[in-house]
């Protein structure tokens, strides 16, 4: 079992504890060194590294930027960042200043559904406004008594093609992963077996292409051992990771009690042939000497 967990959120974006409950919690479960990524934003940091160190957890400074790539949305997860490095405190700012805007027509969007006081609904949920976002929304359809659970509210609200997804631009691949570069992280692939799920999910082709432009533009890592795959999908990565000679990463992509596939920690294996990722900043010579 993997005591390595790189990927969870935060009230300071769609999880639903504070880094304080969160670090708890992945301390109780016997994580030993964990990130927290929450989307766009780093203003949890200092809180979870602090009570980290209380309970002797290695903490790396995360981040989860989204991204649009063709008609795809990614996210990239940026480990080992520097989180005060001014391009990326920049870069997410612009990243988090259209959410508002969105909001706002996803709302305007289910009222013509006719479901109507959902902006009010969904900032109830959003501890940071700045952030608010489609779980926000989720929550308060379920809580209103229109959905049954998260999974069914996306489903028939919130993805592409239902009444309550409104398209929106998102930072560039390129961006993304040089303002995480640019502040010494490690850029990852998050969770990319997401990406070729469902009716609009991309093919085997492009999830070549897109990891080819991933490596050229400095990407480093993709995700294997995630919440959002299947043990078929850990193997599966695994492959891709060899081809395109990756890093693999790990992480539950928790959000909360009761909403998430995974718990903190307790991750399965990574398949024999990964790389870890965290070669990358705990033996970064042994990593550049295994390039050649
Ligand atoms: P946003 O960044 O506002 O588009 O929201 C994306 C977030 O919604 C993801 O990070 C997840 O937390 C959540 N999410 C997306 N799709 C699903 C799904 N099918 N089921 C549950 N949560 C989802
Ligand atoms: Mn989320
Ligand atoms: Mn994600
Ligand atoms: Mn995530």
């Amino acid at each position: 079992m993997l005591d390595y967990d790189l990927h969870c959120h935060s009230v300071f974006s769609d999880g639903t504890l504070t880094p304080t409950e969160l670090v708890n919690r992945a301390a109780e479960r016997g994580v030993r060194v964990m990130a927290l990524t929450d989307h766009d934003d780093v203003a949890g940091l200092d809180e979870a590294r602090a009570v980290a160190t209380q309970h002797g957890i290695t903490f790396i400074n995360g981040v989860e930027v989204s991204v649009s790539w063709r008609s795809h949305t990614l996210h990239i997860v940026g480990l080992a960042i520097n989180p005060h490095f001014p391009a990326l405190t920049e870069g997410l700012r612009g990243v988090r200043s259209g959410r508002g805007e969105r909001a706002q027509k996803m709302s305007d969007a289910l009222a013509k559904a006719g479901i109507g006081g959902m902006l009010a609904g969904a900032y109830q949920y959003a501890n940071n406004p700045n952030m608010v976002g489609r779980a926000h929304f989720a929550r308060y359809l379920v809580e209103s008594g229109h959905c049954k659970d998260m999974k069914s509210v996306f489903n028939r609200y919130l993805v592409k093609g239902k009444p309550g997804y409104v398209p929106h631009q998102w930072a560039t691949l390129d961006d993304a992963i040089a303002w995480i570069r640019g502040s010494g992280g490690v850029a990852v692939l998050a969770h990319p077996g997401r990406y070729m799920s469902g009716r609009n999910g991309m093919g085997k082709k492009t999830m070549h292409e897109l990891l080819s432009e991933f490596v050229e533009l400095g990407g480093q890592a993709i995700e294997v051992v995630t919440g959002s795959h299947t043990p078929e999908q850990y193997a599966e990565f695994a492959r891709y990771a060899e081809e395109f000679n990756l890093l693999a990463s790990c992480g539950s992509d928790f959000h909360g009690p009761g909403e998430s596939y995974r718990d903190m920690g307790r991750l399965p294996d990574f398949p024999l042939s990964c790389k870890p990722v965290w070669h990358a900043w705990e033996k970064p010579a042994i990593t550049q000497l295994s390039e050649h």
